[in-house]
């Protein structure tokens, strides 16, 4: 099996921007910019209050919504949190876990995204699972051994049947939100130590049909060639998942 056997997927990340009330008005400047590719699968990973607005406005579009949290918990006494059922219940189909801010402001650790990455496959969603190396680690030399070790914690426990819904994320910390973005080589190098990850944990058929994306500073510029990488099969896109522009990445 190779690379064109798994479907390009291209997701948005709305970090904590977009009033519910401006979801209806940015569907329709996208649609304008770009009616969807067929061979890529778009999501736009939105705050919580803005999901439903998101999954009516963007269903027309065949864009898939996806939260950017949920609580690892199936229900109970967790006050201001989401449970992975209530995303399901509401349409939702991915879930980003473990986005660096999450580590970094919210203190979610290896362990706690293993928890969320079963959580949601329990309940049916799709998890998107970030993991990425600081400047510092990079400059140590110490990237591929740091991924490796995120990649298996996360799946610790994860079925290869399972596996088939998980989507990984490569993101340097270093390049998110900063403008600058991993060089197409070593976006490729960490995105493939990602499958082989996989494929040591798991098989060569899992390896093969695991979707690996780059995401760090993805814009409408850089966006094709670093989609042409054979092991990247999309991007996360933050800030430019805000403007039109997304509309360019989703068919770069
Ligand atoms: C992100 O939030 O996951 C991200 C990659 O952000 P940006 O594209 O803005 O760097």
């Amino acid at each position: 099996m190779n690379r064109k056997y798994r479907k390009t997927i291209i997701a948005g990340n709305w970090k904590m921007n977009m009033l519910p009330s401006q979801v209806k008005p940015f569907a329709d400047e996208l649609k304008a910019v770009s009616p969807r590719a067929k061979w890529c699968e778009t999501v736009i990973c939105a705050p919580f209050v803005d999901l439903p607005a998101a999954i009516k406005a963007f269903k027309e579009l065949r864009i898939s919504v996806g939260a950017e949290n949920l609580n690892e918990n199936e229900k109970g006494a967790y006050t201001g949190e989401v449970a992975a059922n209530m995303l399901v219940d509401l349409g939702v189909k991915y879930v980003i876990i473990g986005h660096s801010e999450r580590r970094q402001y919210y203190g979610e650790t290896d362990f706690s995204v293993n928890k969320k990455v079963h959580a949601a496959l329990e309940a049916g969603l799709q998890p998107i699972v970030c993991v990425g190396e600081s400047l510092e680690e990079r400059e140590m030399g110490i990237t591929l051994e740091r991924i490796n070790l995120q990649v298996k914690a996360a799946l610790s426990g994860v079925s290869a049947e399972k596996m088939r819904r998980v989507v990984i994320a490569y993101e340097p910390i270093w390049a998110i939100g900063t403008g600058k973005t991993a060089t197409t080589e070593q976006a490729e190098e960490v995105c493939k130590l990602v499958r082989d990850t996989v494929r040591v944990i798991y098989n060569d058929e899992t390896a093969e049909a695991l979707r690996v994306q780059y995401g760090g500073s993805v814009n409408a510029g850089n966006a094709a060639e670093l989609f042409a990488q054979p092991d990247i099969d999309g991007g996360l896109v933050g800030g430019a998942s805000l403007k039109a522009e997304f509309g360019v990445v989703a068919t770069a």
